[in-house]
């Protein structure tokens, strides 16, 4: 709030397609989705068609012992769209929650199936998961994490694939797989009191944009399933095409036990999250009452309609708009626009997956030594690029874009001319 006495928090009066507008008229485009929601733009006209008619429909049911049809809807096209396997699906409100469920669920399918002894998480290095208790014990990004720590459950983190710290001329590939041993080291050690490893496949978003290989998941999916030990994959940020793919776990070809959804779900309209998972854990919790097997996790607003109507509009985009190939075009001009940044002499690394590409800014470029975080160089970013029109907002010294999926070639051009401008208003002292 003290940071807002000088650069006061700016109320948006109207979004339209990639542009939010305030009320003195200026206008910003919004480079970053609204923090990785919106995939289609602001006020995008067959979602706000569909959501006027749930809305004159139903706009929300309890849904315990009741269902309505845009719930049912939603479920079958997830269950439809998502790697083969998962077959049964569990909603929630939010990212967070559904990671508590995820790990809940693990637990007690353990539990109910008589093996009491597992009771612990595997998570990775730099990995978040959301912020409420359960979902911050297996992130593990300081910022958020430490203050925290005496409250939080005892988890096993293991270091990680990111293949910034790869080798000079190192594939990615190379580094993701020779990362894994760690990994195997951990499953072995501990897989008997292990329910599930949690993993971000591919990026870990708000841990700097940090990238692997896809033979990582591969490993992994074999892994957990030699030890006896659930994966659940945590695609709240990177499913909904963002990674160049409908969900990122397609590159690996593997399906794991667990799917999280969220953010992009409802297009960036509403909070709506849900759990995907597999018959067999289904059966786990299916029994006599008598027997106190159920899987207990509801929320007020669980399944709420016009949540599930914005999914079910946002699903209908990809399908009949092709999405996820026309992204491919997208993808590659916004690699073309960054080349400017490769040889920029405070860039350590461009990186990109899909629709996510990132830009490390260093203090020097051979030793990659950071720029101390008290100098806080990205809000210096995001200070500019504000000034000029374009929403961009840096994850420490990392600039990222990560646009809707409606993004023209002029307005990708916009985005890395400002942030090019932006880094060297940020570097300059
Ligand atoms: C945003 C995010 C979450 C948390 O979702 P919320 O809706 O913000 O609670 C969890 N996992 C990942 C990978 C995320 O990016």
């Amino acid at each position: 709030m003290k940071d807002h006495e000088t650069f006061p928090i700016i109320p948006i009066k109207k979004g339209q397609g990639i542009w939010l507008e305030d009320f003195d008229g200026n206008r910003y485009l919004d480079a970053i989705s609204s923090w990785w929601v919106n995939l289609f733009g602001h006020a995008n006209p067959a979602i706000n068609a569909a959501l006027k008619d749930q809305l004159d429909t139903l706009e929300h049911v309890i849904f315990a012992g009741f269902t309505h049809e845009s719930a049912i809807k939603l479920a079958e096209k997830l269950v439809e769209i998502t790697p083969e396997g998962l077959n049964r699906c569990f909603y929630a409100d939010n990212g967070s929650a559904a990671v508590e469920v995820a790990l809940k669920m693990s637990f007690h399918y353990w539990r109910n199936r008589g093996q009491t002894q597992k009771t612990r998480f595997i998570t990775l290095e730099n990995s978040y998961h959301g912020e409420t208790l359960g979902a911050l014990a297996v992130g593990n990004v300081p910022l958020y994490k430490e203050t925290y720590a005496p409250l939080l459950m005892d988890v096993i983190t293991v270091p990680g694939p990111d293949c910034y710290h790869r080798e000079p001329g190192e594939s990615w590939a190379d580094y993701s797989s020779r990362r894994f041993e760690l990994m195997e080291q951990a499953l072995q050690q501990h897989s008997a009191t292990v329910c599930a490893v949690i993993i971000e496949p591919l990026v870990q978003c708000a841990g700097s944009m940090r990238m692997y290989d896809p033979v990582y998941l591969k490993l992994l999916r074999e892994a957990c399933d030699n030890y006896n030990v659930h994966l659940i994959v945590d695609e709240i940020a990177v499913g909904f095409g963002r990674t160049g793919t409908m969900f990122a776990c397609e590159q690996a070809a593997i399906s794991p036990d667990f799917m999280c959804l969220s953010k992009g779900l409802t297009g960036g309209y509403l909070p709506l999250s849900a759990v995907l998972t597999t018959d067999q854990v289904y059966q786990a919790f299916y029994d006599e009452y008598q027997n106190m097997t159920a899987f207990l996790h509801s929320h007020s607003y669980t399944g709420n309609a016009l949540a599930c109507r914005a999914g079910l509009a946002t699903i209908d985009i990809f399908q009949q708009q092709n999405i996820i190939e026309k992204n491919k075009a997208l993808a590659e001009i916004m690699a073309n626009t960054a080349l400017r940044f490769h040889n920029h002499p405070q860039v350590a690394e461009v990186r990109q997956t899909g629709m996510i590409l990132a830009i490390e800014l260093v203090k020097n470029k051979h030793t990659r030594e950071p720029f101390p975080w008290q100098e806080r160089r990205g809000l210096k970013v995001y200070q500019y690029a504000l000034s000029k029109g374009v929403l961009l907002r840096p994850l420490g010294n990392v600039i990222y874009f990560m646009p809707p999926y409606i993004v023209t070639e002029d307005e990708l051009l916009l985005i890395a001319e400002v942030a090019e401008q932006g880094i060297q208003y940020a570097i300059k002292d």
